[in-house]
């Protein structure tokens, strides 16, 4: 299959008081044509940092890309002009947040916002502006989108604001959509809506999308692939079967037995995976999960397992892949 997206040992380093520290290291994966790929894992992964060295927005979060490609249709992004950039960003790759607000400008009607990115990217005059922006608010579910065009964020939800900055991230068409956690400010059943508004229209429009996420029950409901990030770099990647079903990496399945209803026991006493993600700047030697592991070896403290793909495309980063034959069904019982 075509690939849209392909990332190549994407490396990006931020200053910090302990020198310079990688919050990406290597980071691999591609995304397939009209696919959806799911980046899950906790917070301070390095999820937004991938995404937003993607878009070569990283600069402005101060960081830096050091190494890799990000090869968007062949073209490697980490080494395209600026010019280009402007022409690919906001036009055939465009991203949206967690938090909707942010996104809006308080002071100029949704309708105005939507038809002004039309304006800019595509060129469109004033009036054709405003009818496509009205159209969008029809297209992401918006009720009367005549009158809704005409009204300010604060007058509209925190699930409207989202569908409003899902329709301007839509309005030009793009190719690929980025979106970092898209529905983690919003209630429960507003996120359902949101992520079933997403794969609907990703559908219709033909886009393909990298959807971050910390929430391994959304990945379960949108992906088609899951690359599954710890500490700066992946540790497992695959499909949303092999991730979900035959997960093989001992953080995969601290992830998935710590969801509720997971493991076949709704209500049950959740695992949680012992101590925390260590900050970018102290990355343990070794396998940087040794610390949390409950299979911890010898060897897992010394040396870096490196991300080794199965006959299957499933990649996993861990030694004991190298062991062969095994079974991790359960972290439990080895953590306490
Ligand atoms: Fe655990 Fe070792 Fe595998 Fe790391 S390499 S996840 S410490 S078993
Ligand atoms: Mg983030």
């Amino acid at each position: 299959a075509e690939k849209i997206l392909q990332i190549r040992n994407l490396t990006t380093a931020f200053l910090t008081d302990q020198g310079v520290a990688k919050a990406t290291d290597r980071v691999t994966f591609d995304l397939e044509k009209g696919q959806t790929l799911c980046v899950v894992g906790e917070s301070g992964s390095g999820k937004s940092v991938t995404a937003l060295s993607v878009m070569r927005l990283i600069d402005y979060a101060g960081g830096v890309i050091m190494d890799g490609e990000v090869l968007f249709n062949g073209e490697d992004l980490v080494r395209t002009s600026q010019d280009d950039m402007l022409r690919i960003r906001g036009n055939l790759i465009t991203m949206i947040f967690q938090d909707p607000m942010s996104a809006l400008n308080p002071v100029f009607t949704v309708g105005d916002q939507i038809a002004e990115v039309l304006r800019i990217h595509r060129r469109m005059k004033k009036k054709a502006a405003w009818q496509r922006s009205v159209e969008m608010l029809k297209l992401v579910g918006i009720p009367d989108p005549e009158i809704r065009a005409k009204q300010f964020p604060y007058e509209m939800s925190g699930g409207m604001c989202q569908r409003v900055v899902i329709a301007m991230a839509l309005a030009c068409n793009p190719e690929l959509l980025i979106a970092d956690e898209p529905t983690t400010a919003l209630d429960v059943t507003v996120q359902a809506q949101i992520l079933e508004l997403l794969l609907q229209l990703k559908k219709e429009l033909g886009m393909s999308m990298l959807l971050i996420t910390h929430d391994m029950g959304v990945a379960a409901e949108v992906a088609d692939r899951i690359a599954v990030m710890y500490a700066g770099i992946v540790v497992e990647e695959g499909t949303v079967q092999q991730i979900f079903e035959n997960s093989r990496h001992p953080y995969t399945i601290g992830l998935l037995q710590s969801i509720p209803g997971m493991d076949g026991k709704r209500g049950g006493e959740l695992y949680t995976i012992k101590g925390s993600i260590p900050p970018i700047s102290k990355v343990p030697s070794g396998c940087r999960f040794h610390p949390r592991c409950p299979h911890v070896m010898d060897i897992c403290r010394t040396e870096e397992p490196l991300l080794k793909s199965s006959l299957t495309g499933h990649k996993t980063a861990c030694w004991l892949e190298d062991k062969g034959e095994f079974d991790l069904k359960s972290n439990k019982g080895n953590n306490q």
